[in-house]
């Protein structure tokens, strides 16, 4: 029987396809790094979403490893480089939670541009700040894009729909229908909005930091749905305080939960919207990321 352990919640359903298997023997249970360690050299096929960090002595420690399967998209809480010397498979679901994330990425948009989570805070503290709250329209202006690739285009579909203006830099893209590919500097300049859709790398680490939003259009509503570290937010904190930037709108941190001092003082500020990493948290996104990871995992290990 190979032996499968689940150890991040994953969803009822694909649990239970999981043990109907008879060739599988499986065990399902968040363990904190020190357990983990002692249990994964008995360990196969290891399942995680991202509160699972699969470090490279997680990795070394797993002698019968051979696949290791990310419910989700983003791989940074894998060590990719030392599985793929090991010779361990890292099985994703791309894809499957784009639409919930593009959808978010509007919902937060529209919360920064028309301060919706303010005025929701002020009402329920029984104050009245009508006139406070006049907000900006998406029709228009110019959206940003940085990073066009699954999530991205989601979002730019969405954005053409609602009247907006679409650029986009993704050094990786040539083109997308609706949208003008430029370069960084070009989408500084023009956007009102920027939103990043791109994965956590050494190129994208706090690729919006003080050079940056100082390139950008005073009154700028900057997104991000995508990873934390993409923004230096101790940047961010300043450029809002200045009010060069109009409003932040994250639902990722560079520490997450963000509750350490410089995360508490930005999540104080009025002119931020935020949401705790829920991109993916939809019943659509986590049935397609179940389904198409159970369906990865059985062809990989040829189980019908
Ligand atoms: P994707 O791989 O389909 O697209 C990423 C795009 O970024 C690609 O087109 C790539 O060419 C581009 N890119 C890479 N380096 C770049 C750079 N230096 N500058 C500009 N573009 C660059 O990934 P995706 O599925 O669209 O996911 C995008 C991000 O969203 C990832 O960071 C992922 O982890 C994150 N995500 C967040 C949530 C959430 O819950 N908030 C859920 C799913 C995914």
């Amino acid at each position: 029987m190979i032996r499968v352990h689940v150890n991040d919640p994953l969803e009822k359903e694909a649990i239970e396809m999981l043990k109907a298997k008879p060739q599988l023997n499986v065990t399902c249970e968040h363990l904190e790094k020190e357990k983990l360690l002692a249990m994964i050299p008995e360990i196969e096929v290891l399942i995680v979403r991202s509160a699972t960090k699969v470090t490279a002595d997680v990795i070394e420690r797993g002698t019968k490893l051979r696949l290791i399967c990310r419910a989700g998209v983003g791989l940074d809480n894998i060590d990719v480089e030392t599985a793929q010397k090991r010779g361990i498979k890292v099985l994703n679901t791309p894809g499957a939670s784009a639409i919930s994330v593009a959808e978010l990425t509007f919902g937060l948009m529209l919360a920064a541009a028309r301060h919706i989570a303010r005025g929701t805070l002020d009402l329920k503290n029984g104050i009245w700040t009508k006139k406070d709250l006049e907000g900006v329209e998406l029709f228009g202006k110019t959206l940003g894009i940085i990073g066009i690739g699954t999530i991205g285009r989601e979002v730019a579909k969405r954005a053409i729909v609602f009247g907006m203006n679409v650029v986009a830099y993704d050094p990786y893209v040539q083109r997308f229908e609706g949208v003008r590919i430029v370069n960084l500097d070009e989408l500084y300049a023009v956007s009102d909005f920027i939103t990043l859709h791109v994965p956590l790398t050494k190129e994208t680490k706090h690729l919006i930091n003080a050079e940056s939003i100082a390139k950008m259009k005073d009154g700028v509503i900057i997104v991000n749905t995508s990873r934390g570290g993409v923004i230096d937010e101790a940047a961010l904190y300043d450029a809002l305080v200045k009010r060069k930037v109009y409003a932040a709108a994250l639902d990722v941190f560079e520490v997450e939960p963000p509750n350490d001092e410089l995360r508490k003082k930005l999540l104080q500020l009025p002119y931020i919207v935020a949401t705790p990493h829920i991109g993916a948290s939809t019943i659509e996104a986590q049935t397609r990321v179940a389904k198409e990871l159970l369906q990865r995992l059985f062809e990989e290990l040829k189980i019908s």
